[in-house]
């Protein structure tokens, strides 16, 4: 493995598997956009991802920097790679954008940040496609469905932002080196770009789904009002008894813009 140690910190797994890799580049969206990878580690998929599309790659650790610089030499010459040594959160709150032009993000994600980076990805309006190894369980999480137990706040948000979430495929602990603790999975996102969720519907999701086993209303009571909340449950037929999960995306949606024009209404009232 080059000799290198890997490190926990940064969440470092190196896929082996020349299966698992062949089947990544098979689930590559066929249009012309630019890749942007982040963590290519050691370059393995790396390797294979530029032989077909110009890219960009995002790399923290300084060690694996310095190997992928000689590695692609020839590539970041020609300038197929463009290799970039940082933080990618920290990337993406100086710039917004990962790349300035429409891009899909395909990645052996860094465990420790990957909701994170799929929810940065969602709000780049550059980023068209998603196609990230990530735990099985949080791939569950963005790939539920109304009525799953799984299904949670970022299952409405990648349902609402996406016209496809599904997992392709699961990838076991003896793909990696080092291996992992848990199942990985290949989550597939292609995002509606039109859609635009507000800081306020996050916020909303958050209450809703506070304690993910008890009554929606009861956690909804925590930001609504009794009154108001009945009110929307009258409207929407709704009954008391609905659990977090079993509401859909959409009614979601529906839901929150009642909150919004019910509060308008009230301030109004009062003025
Ligand atoms: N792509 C390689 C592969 O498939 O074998 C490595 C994947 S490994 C799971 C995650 C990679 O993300 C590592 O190379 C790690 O150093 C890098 N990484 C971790 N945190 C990062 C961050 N905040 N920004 C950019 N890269 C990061």
């Amino acid at each position: 493995m080059n000799n290198v140690k890997a490190k926990k910190r940064y969440g470092q797994n190196f896929l082996k598997d020349e299966n698992v890799l062949t089947k990544i580049i098979e689930s590559m969206p066929n249009n012309n956009s630019h890749l942007v990878e982040i963590g290519p580690g050691l370059g393995d998929l790396t390797q294979k991802l530029v032989k077909y599309k110009e890219m960009t790659a995002y790399e923290v650790d300084s060690d694996l920097f310095t190997i992928l610089q000689s590695k692609f030499a020839t590539q970041i010459e020609s300038k197929k790679l463009k290799l970039i040594h940082t933080d990618v959160l920290e990337a993406w709150d100086k710039q917004d954008t990962l790349f300035d032009g429409n891009y899909d993000l395909i990645a052996n994600l860094p465990y420790y940040i990957a909701t994170n980076i799929i929810l940065r990805a969602f709000e780049d309006d550059n980023c068209e496609h998603i196609i990230v190894m990530i735990q099985k369980e949080v791939a569950k999480k963005f790939a539920a469905s109304e009525g799953d137990k799984d299904f949670s706040s970022l299952g409405v948000i990648a349902k609402l932002i996406s016209k496809e979430s599904r997992i392709l495929f699961d990838v076991p602990p003896t793909s990696f080196e080092p291996a992992p603790k848990v199942m990985s999975s290949i989550l597939y996102i292609r995002k509606d770009k039109d859609v635009k969720l507000s800081l306020e519907f996050k916020k909303f999701l958050k209450a809703a789904f506070m304690q993910p086993r008890k009554k929606l209303s009861k956690n909804l009571s925590s930001i609504i009002d009794k009154k108001t909340l009945a009110l929307i449950y009258e409207e929407m037929d709704l009954s008391d008894n609905i659990r977090p999960h079993e509401l859909s995306a959409s009614l979601y949606r529906q839901m929150h813009k009642k909150v919004i024009l019910n509060d308008r209404e009230r301030r109004k009232q009062q003025q």
